[in-house]
């Protein structure tokens, strides 16, 4: 247990910039109520001013050493899936449910979170599909999975395609007006205006 401090009523807790998801320690401020959380990993409390903080999702802290030891890439969608439930299907879901599942499908079905992300985008981004029929979880997505999956690969192909061809497109066109345009002529009237009308000249 730590002492209670008598100033935790009248200081306000250095405030964590929003976006702003790091912070590094300070041991010698000031240890604030106000300033301890849990550690998302290790559950323990800490000061996240003294001891520093990373944040492995949206309002949770953890130590910087348990974050090193336990994060990765693919952490950072877990954020983005809930957002795009809850932003753009409206769906209410149920969260423990949601991360139930979604924690054994990257334990046991070998999914990323960037994938589950892809395939409820796909679900409901493009097939339009209806959110009232997911009761509030995300067990649509081992059904589509796959599906998902091939479907981004196509899409990636196709795109892929199209660049080439614009870009071989644009080579032609540039062949075409170098081929078909007369050699450019000096246009000493446009020199003349720039010199005058910008204020102190310029060498050209
Ligand atoms: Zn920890």
């Amino acid at each position: 247990m730590r002492a209670i401090d008598t100033n935790d009523k009248i200081k306000t807790p250095p405030r964590i910039k929003e976006g702003n998801r790091r912070g590094e320690g300070n041991p010698d401020a000031p240890s604030l109520k106000a300033n301890i959380k849990k550690c998302f990993f290790c559950k323990k409390d800490f000061d996240i001013v003294v001891e520093g903080f990373r944040m492995p999702r949206v309002n949770r802290y953890s130590h910087i050493a348990c974050y090193e030891a336990n994060f990765n890439e693919d952490e950072t969608f877990v954020d983005e899936i809930y957002q795009y439930l809850r932003e753009e299907v409206n769906l209410n879901y149920d969260y423990a449910a949601c991360e139930r599942q979604r924690v054994s499908y990257i334990k046991n079905l070998g999914y990323t979170n960037e994938g589950i992300l892809k395939t409820l985008k796909y679900w409901y981004g493009y097939k339009k599909e209806d959110p009232s029929k997911a009761g509030c979880r995300i067990g649509i997505v081992t059904h589509i999975y796959d599906e998902a999956q091939r479907f981004y690969k196509h899409m990636e192909q196709k795109q892929k395609e199209i660049k080439k061809t614009v870009a071989k497109q644009i080579e032609t066109d540039e062949m075409e007006f170098f081929i078909k345009s007369p050699p450019p002529q000096q246009n000493r009237k446009r020199n003349q205006i720039d010199l005058n009308t910008i204020e102190g000249g310029v060498d050209d």
